[in-house]
């Protein structure tokens, strides 16, 4: 057991909290989304948090942490869904969420600290220069622009601009190490993928680049079909129009839209699929136009209605928020994430619709993904056991649907199942202790890990706590 009284000691002037209440209120993030993930990480404590201010105080914790021996799990706004921010191994919970500083705007770029909460950013570039992030994810309001970065993938502009891993979405990110005397790395280009989606596990981001788009006034609008599929074609017809600007498409199968997004009920139709979408003010016509053509029942326009109080924006029913709303009301809900590569997509989900009526239910994502026009899965499942769970993540690969797993904490079995080479590697550079996040690459962990083995890996940690 580490010494955290002399640890206390020896970061005095940096705000510390050993509350076991608090301490456990920040060891967590959105985990439970999972009943999966839920079992599996109920008893993760940490044990102190810390809250940096400067790069400098990141700087003397790290030093102090490393001398001492103890993990240090990065976190910003905690609303990670696979228990990224959670500390497995306990340790220090580091809290960035105080470093949350605009340091420059500048036509097409912002340089911020990385606690800042996205919408607050989006505020500041927009009222400065008319300026707005590319994307975001639809936990703006609550999410941190780091925490985006180590632990998202996209979100709200993707439609338009891709997602985070794509070169040039990000600028420039500030890296401090987890060594006996912490550097400060910059990386850019290429570079950026070492630390982007890397949950924190191989340095500490203290400073982030972003490039940013004009900013608009987006239209929230809500199109009703009686047809799944016609919503989905309506969508796939939509994100394919060059000249109309969109920041965000999501077909929504019955019954989840007239069932769960309660606020926007008085427009909605019982038993008709929606898309929710952003369209530019300026597109609006040429947007209706297409609705009418193809037979769309336009049921809400935040533009037309009286006022929107109390109505929440069209973003925070679209990617992981629909499955929130879901499991307000219903417990019993979980989710996957699956991919439908093209150009066959709308047919990958047609057929995947009909192979679990009721059970499976539809949420797509239109987003660019190299240059075309694709979708990505969020659908809601109704959950009765593990293994049902494992079926359905099966069958849809074997249908040619890959299935990024949200029941995961690893880095790779979340993700590609297989280890992600440069990050590995520039953590052995980084992190050589294997202080920073523990748990969550099994490349590191378990090296001689056997992902075809069709086995979970279980973080030896873990087993200690249950
Ligand atoms: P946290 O959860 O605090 O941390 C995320 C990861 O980043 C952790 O591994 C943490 O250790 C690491 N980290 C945090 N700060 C740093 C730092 N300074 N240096 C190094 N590592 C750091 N994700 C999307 O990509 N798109 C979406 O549209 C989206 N929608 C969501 C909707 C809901 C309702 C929920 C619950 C989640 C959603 N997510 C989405 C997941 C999550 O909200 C986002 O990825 C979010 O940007 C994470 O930011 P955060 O500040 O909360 O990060």
């Amino acid at each position: 057991m580490a010494d955290y009284a002399k640890i206390i000691e020896e970061l005095e002037g940096i705000a510390v909290e050993d509350n076991p209440a608090l301490v456990k209120q920040k060891s967590r993030d959105f985990y439970w989304y999972s009943p999966i993930l839920k079992e599996e990480l109920d008893n993760v404590v940490g044990d102190l948090v810390v809250s940096p201010t400067t790069e400098e105080e990141v700087i003397r914790t790290l030093k102090v942490a490393f001398a001492h021996g103890v993990p240090v799990t990065p976190r910003g706004g905690g609303t990670g869904n696979y228990g990224q921010a959670m500390p497995l191994s306990g340790g220090i919970v580091l809290n960035l969420i105080n470093m949350n500083k605009v340091k420059e705007i500048l036509p097409g770029r912002v340089i911020c600290e990385p606690g800042i909460i996205i919408s607050e950013l989006d505020r500041q570039t927009k009222e400065h220069s008319g300026q707005e992030l590319r994307f975001h994810p639809s936990t703006k309001q609550t999410a941190s622009i780091a925490g985006f970065i180590a632990g998202g993938s996209g979100g709200v502009g993707s439609i338009t601009w891709g997602g985070l891993r794509d070169l040039g979405n990000i600028l420039r990110l500030r890296v401090v190490t987890m060594e006996a005397e912490p550097r400060v790395l910059e990386l850019s280009a290429w570079d950026l993928q070492k630390v982007s989606h890397a949950y924190g596990t191989n340095g500490i981001i203290t400073e982030v680049e972003m490039p940013l788009a004009p900013a608009y006034d987006w239209v929230d609008v809500i199109v009703g079909y009686d047809d799944f599929m016609d919503a989905v074609k309506f969508a796939d017809t939509l994100a394919h129009k060059n000249g109309i600007l969109l920041k965000e498409v999501a077909p929504i199968a019955a019954p989840i839209p007239f069932d769960y997004f309660t606020r926007h009920k008085p427009w909605l139709k019982e038993g008709q699929s929606v898309v929710v979408l952003m369209v530019a003010p300026h597109s609006m016509e040429a947007f209706l136009a297409l609705a009418d053509k193809m037979k769309g029942d336009v049921r809400f326009r935040s533009d037309t209605v009286e006022s929107m109080k109390g109505i929440p924006h069209a973003y925070e029913l679209a990617w992981n928020h629909t499955t929130l709303r879901a499991l307000k009301l219903d417990t019993n809900i979980t989710y996957l994430q699956v991919q439908y590569p093209g150009p066959d997509h709308v047919e990958k989900v047609r057929v995947m619709t009909e192979l679990f009526p009721d059970e499976v239910i539809c949420h797509l994502e239109f987003i660019k993904f190299d240059g075309h026009i694709q979708c990505a899965g969020l659908p809601l499942v109704r959950y009765t056991t593990k293994e049902r769970l494992e079926e359905i993540i099966r069958i849809h690969e074997e249908n040619g649907c890959p299935i990024f797993n949200p029941h995961r904490y690893t880095l790779e079995e979340g993700g590609m199942k297989q280890t992600d080479q440069v990050q590995l590697a520039f953590k052995k550079e980084t992190d050589p202790k294997g202080l920073l996040n523990p748990g969550k690459m099994i490349a590191w962990e378990n090296p001689d890990f056997d992902f075809s083995a069709g086995k979970n890996y279980l973080f030896p940690g873990l087993e200690v706590l249950s």
